[in-house]
């Protein structure tokens, strides 16, 4: 590991809440009654209050981006974490919060938008910029992805060319892609289609394949509502040709499934059946966060696809940074409630 980063001396696990501004059609005649910041200097950057049936409920995180922060703002503050990757580490960004909150535009951004874009394309942006920067010093580097979600507790291979293995839908059988782990602590999933990359274009030609294997279902909140994680998975292997050190980093980027409870999405059947799954595999995420933040010997990874699949990539030193998406308007004020008390238990 080449650098020490500042985020090693503060621990391994960071929670960053953002909170999306208003859209067009929003109400906002209630526009900071229901969420403010506090004022304090020592606060400043770092508090979130939430105002609910007049009671107010006071939050800190690592940080705390108000609604006008930009995607570039959003992604200095993560840089340090793709350098990480590049020296070795293994890094997990997730981005947790209801259907509508921002977790997609914080990830991915809008389509089409230069300025706008997430933190995925910048992230490769700045690997493979850094890839080429180092290359005078010896450095030579190669990065695989891999992009996947889990629908159902179901792994579905988004880059697979073969459309009968990723649809579900229609009762074809999913492929099975069992996890293992070896002991350098990497993982195998069986048939997953792990690519080469040279390019950050490459890259999003793949993110635009992988989007149209995506499961989406209509709920009442949002016809677009992932009911899926998806999981995106940078492999970086470096090699000084002079020094001959090596390096082994991941980069995983999640944007997980809405966490809006059952009832106001008025789930019934298949959809009662997914939100099960859902609520199942975020609980054990904020179970396994919470266990590693605490140091517990046993840290429950088994109890979900999610986490298992993850497992090597969220204990020992690897880093973790959890997004915490909020939507500002009254209407959501109780999944926000629940939103930032899930954050504020892993933080
Ligand atoms: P989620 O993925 O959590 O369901 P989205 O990322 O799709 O939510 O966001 C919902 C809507 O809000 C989208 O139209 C998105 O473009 C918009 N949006 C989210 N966050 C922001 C932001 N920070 N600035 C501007 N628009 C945003
Ligand atoms: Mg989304």
């Amino acid at each position: 590991k080449l650098h020490n980063t500042i985020l090693e001396l503060k621990g391994n696990i960071r929670v960053f809440c953002r909170v999306r501004p208003l859209l067009p059609g929003e109400n906002n005649a209630d526009e900071g009654k229901t969420i403010s910041y506090p004022a304090s200097l020592e606060l400043l950057g770092r508090g979130i209050d939430l105002i609910q049936n007049a009671q107010k409920h006071s939050f800190i995180f690592d940080k705390v981006f108000v609604p006008n922060t930009s995607q570039e703002g959003v992604f200095i503050e993560i840089s340090q974490l793709v350098q990480s990757a590049l020296d070795g580490y293994k890094v997990c960004i997730f981005a947790y919060g209801q259907t509508g909150s921002g977790k997609t535009y914080t990830m991915m951004g809008k389509p089409g938008n230069v300025e706008e874009k997430g933190l995925i394309p910048r992230c490769l942006e700045q690997i493979f910029e850094t890839r080429q920067s180092l290359r005078s010093q010896g450095w030579k580097y190669e990065l695989q992805v891999s992009m996947l979600e889990i629908y159902n507790e179901t792994i579905r291979d988004l880059l697979s060319t073969n459309k009968e293995a990723v649809r579900t839908d229609n009762g074809v059988s999913p492929q099975k892609h069992a996890i293992k782990h070896d002991a350098h602590g990497n993982t195998h999933v069986a048939e997953l289609t792990i690519l080469d990359v040279k390019s950050s274009r490459e890259v999003s030609f793949l993110l635009d394949h992988a989007a149209r294997n995506r499961s989406v279902g209509k709920t009442q909140m949002n016809e677009q509502s992932s009911r899926s994680h998806f999981v995106f998975t940078l492999r970086i292997s470096g090699v000084n040709e002079s020094t001959e050190q090596q390096v082994q980093g991941v980069l995983n980027l999640i944007d997980l499934a809405g966490s809006e409870r059952l009832s106001k999405s008025g789930s019934t059947g298949d959809r009662l059946k997914e939100t099960q799954a859902i609520n199942k595999s975020l609980s054990s995420l904020g179970d396994v966060i919470f266990a590693l933040g605490k140091k517990e010997d046993h840290v429950p990874f088994r109890n979900s696809k999610l986490t298992y699949l993850l497992q090597p990539c969220l204990g020992g030193d690897s880093k973790t940074l959890m997004f915490v998406n909020i939507a500002p308007e009254s209407s959501s004020t109780g999944e926000s409630l629940c939103s930032l008390r899930f954050a504020a238990r892993v933080n």
